[in-house]
């Protein structure tokens, strides 16, 4: 990333201090929520699930549409998104890992990495998410010019209702999701709890996976990642899965990929096994509490 646009990042996530110069109303919270939610799932939809997964198949428009969302979030372009996401997987928490806080440490995993990576900032020509999606003009443009969605946002905010749009229309929601997002790469990796055993260090959070649209059932999508849902079971709020269900139904989104039997089983097994494993060392410790209270008889 050139000066310039590290001095923009900077200049936008400072700018949501603003939000303390004006009045807060309803309907600003609401523009918030739209800009924040909507966006997410543009970059969660598009970027992740459907370029770095391909957990589902949608026609052409309807990708140019979501990816054009997602690229106004202002996470840089969605061949470099999400071709950067497929090193992540590839190589989590481990060397390569372009963003593991256990590699690189939290600051460099949460902003470091996005704005200056010498060391994993490139996405070879046969990186999978370059290789097929790369040939489509209309991706590649606005992988170029991913600079160019979030301006129009901005200026739009700007045009329809001046300064407090600006700022919780845009600038606001932009620093919110942006955590939202990098938070998956560093709080999914450090606080949660594990479902599945996977070589990573990845976790299932209900406060990321509810600014992340879904995101942070992070441990269940290290385990099998082809699947349209992160949320495994109905209780674990998948927003963007629900948005990809309804694309479905109406014909937008076909060849979702469900998660296999297998891995719900598997699921079932490990919980099987700690259960097991707790109520053998709880009944170890009353053992051990047993004989001493037996010598303290003596
Ligand atoms: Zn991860
Ligand atoms: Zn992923």
């Amino acid at each position: 990333m050139t000066t310039l646009t590290q001095a923009v990042f900077w200049l936008v996530q400072a700018s949501a201090l603003l939000v303390f110069f004006v009045q807060a109303s309803a309907g600003l919270v609401a523009l918030w929520a739209v800009s924040h939610f909507l966006r997410a799932i543009g970059l969660t939809l598009a970027f992740h699930r459907y370029f770095a997964h391909r957990a589902f198949k949608m026609n052409r428009v309807a990708r140019f549409v979501w990816a054009f969302i997602g690229t106004a979030a202002m996470q840089k372009g969605p061949l470099w998104w999400a071709g950067h996401h497929v090193n992540h997987h590839k190589y989590a928490d481990r060397d390569g890992d372009p963003h593991s806080p256990m590699v690189s440490g939290v600051y460099y995993a949460h902003i470091g990495w996005f704005l200056n990576d010498t060391k994993h900032d490139r996405l070879e020509a046969n990186n999978p998410v370059v290789r097929d999606f790369g040939k489509f003009p209309e991706i590649r443009f606005l992988n170029t010019y991913f600079f160019v969605p979030p301006l129009l946002l901005a200026i739009a905010m700007f045009a329809i209702g001046g300064f407090p749009w600006l700022v919780w229309g845009f600038c606001l929601p932009t620093v919110t999701l942006a955590h939202a997002t990098f938070a998956i790469n560093t709080v999914n990796h450090l606080f949660g709890w594990r479902r599945f055993d996977t070589i990573d260090e990845s976790r299932n959070n209900p406060f990321t996976a509810f600014f992340a649209v879904g995101e942070g059932w992070h441990n269940n999508h290290h385990r099998y990642q082809r699947a349209a849902r992160n949320g495994f079971y109905w209780w674990e709020f998948d927003p963007t899965y629900y948005v990809i269900r309804a694309m479905q139904l109406v014909g937008l989104a076909w060849d979702v990929q469900p998660v296999p039997e297998r891995i719900y089983a598997e699921a079932r097994a490990v919980k099987a096994r700690r259960l097991q494993q707790h109520t053998t060392s709880v009944l170890q410790d009353s053992g051990t509490i047993g004989l001493e209270l037996a010598e303290d008889a003596d």
